[in-house]
């Protein structure tokens, strides 16, 4: 298989609204912060770890964090700018992979198991995406990577402040054993309370029970869940609605692209990019966009619907060039490429069976995992070479 073992990446930023915060007002940095409505009957929204430790925690009454810690700094929430924050963070998750489940306005599960065509180990993947939101935002995220949710999620949890937890596929019991049953999800305080009747305190003392025991204590549905959560059991895969996204690859060029040789070669490279993130999300695209600037700014944007959909580099460049022949240049310079894939579903859908396996389609994989070992230009077709444009591209943008 192509897909790491752990596959599913579950971040969460640390104390987001405190941090938001911390932005715009850096002296607030290594202070007990609390942010939450500041009236009588409000409740705390975000604190600080230095907050935490004095025992407050958000959905606590403001009066009581007010008492456990009253030489916190508090501020009321601004939530404009987190939504706004939190906007671009998702932004930079649709990088990493167009298979993105929103949990809340800071918390997501990616499914980057078919990233492994493109990076040696799921902890790289998860490193990068914790700096590129460093460098962009200047926010502590933290990352849990795991074969399930629930364990990603704890996962990240024990990351927690700013930094990576990977659970390895087959430990799962190991990690999750020793913890305090009440981690578990769908453990509320009734829950609890049963399960302390039993005598259970952790997850490994819950797993030791009988599961028509649990069943009885607890339910069917409650007692059934909790028993497979606590061996490590967890079907759910990540929900993403593929069919609204879009993955797209642009380029501005430092200097204008003239001649047809190179604006076919940059178009290429586009399909090649577009492509393999496609692969490794394992969608295919039904609908392709083309994006032009000319080097007078004026900007185009072309579209066509495919008669069935593709996810391999010639295809993809076929269509980006009959959309480009549609467009007259007029021997204006090409100041930004861009490349687009909408309409995404999954690329194992039916239609796929008589036309996966082909030759195409092993010479791409291979291309692919040579990528995946030596870098991004050890596979580069004879008709890219020398590659056009100055070096680093510094106008280069996936989303
Ligand atoms: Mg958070």
């Amino acid at each position: 298989m192509d897909r790491f073992t752990e596959p599913i990446l579950h971040v969460d930023m640390d104390a987001f609204f405190v941090e938001v915060e911390r932005l715009r007002r850096p002296e607030l940095r290594g202070l007990p912060v609390i942010v939450g409505g500041l009236g009588n009957r409000g409740v705390v929204a975000a604190a600080s770890y230095e907050a935490r430790r004095h025992g407050v925690h958000s959905a606590m009454p403001m009066a009581h964090a007010r008492r456990l810690c009253p030489h916190a700094r508090f501020l009321p929430p601004d939530h404009a700018r987190y939504r706004e924050v939190s906007r671009r963070v998702f932004a930079l998750l649709d990088e990493v992979t167009p298979l993105v489940e929103p949990l809340s306005i800071d918390e997501a599960f990616c499914d980057i198991g078919g990233l492994r065509l493109l990076h040696p180990h799921p902890v790289a993947v998860g490193e990068a995406l914790r700096r590129r939101i460093r460098e962009a935002e200047g926010l502590p995220a933290s990352v849990g990577i795991a074969a399930t949710k629930f364990i990603a999620k704890l996962a990240s949890e024990e990351a927690k402040p700013d930094g990576l937890c990977h659970v390895p596929a087959g430990t799962e019991v190991d990690f999750l054993h020793p913890m305090p049953a009440r981690r578990l999800w769908g453990v509320g305080e009734a829950t609890h309370a049963r399960l302390e009747g039993l005598g259970v305190r952790t997850v490994g003392e819950l797993a030791a029970l009988p599961r028509d025991l649990l069943v009885r204590r607890l339910g069917e549905a409650a007692g059934a869940h909790l028993a497979d959560l606590a061996w490590g059991r967890d079907p759910r895969r990540v929900e993403t609605d593929t069919a609204a996204k879009s993955v797209s690859v642009e380029e501005t060029y430092e200097r204008d692209l003239t001649g047809e040789e190179g604006i076919d070669a940059a178009l290429f490279r586009h399909a090649e990019r577009l492509g393999r993130r496609l692969r490794a999300a394992g969608l295919a695209a039904r609908s392709i966009t083309l994006k032009l600037r000319f080097g007078d700014f004026t900007t185009f944007t072309r579209s066509t619907t495919l008669p069935r959909p593709v996810d391999g580099t010639g295809d993809l460049a076929a269509a980006g060039r009959a959309l480009l022949a549609r467009l007259e240049r007029r021997g204006r310079g090409v100041r930004l490429l861009g490349l687009g894939a909408t309409g995404l579903e999954p690329a194992d859908a039916p239609r796929q069976l008589a036309l996966r396996g082909g030759a195409g389609e092993e010479l791409t994989r291979a291309a692919d995992r040579v990528r995946d070992r030596f870098g991004e230009d050890a596979v580069v077709p004879a008709r890219l070479v020398p590659r056009p444009g100055p070096g680093p591209d510094p106008g280069r943008k996936d989303t």
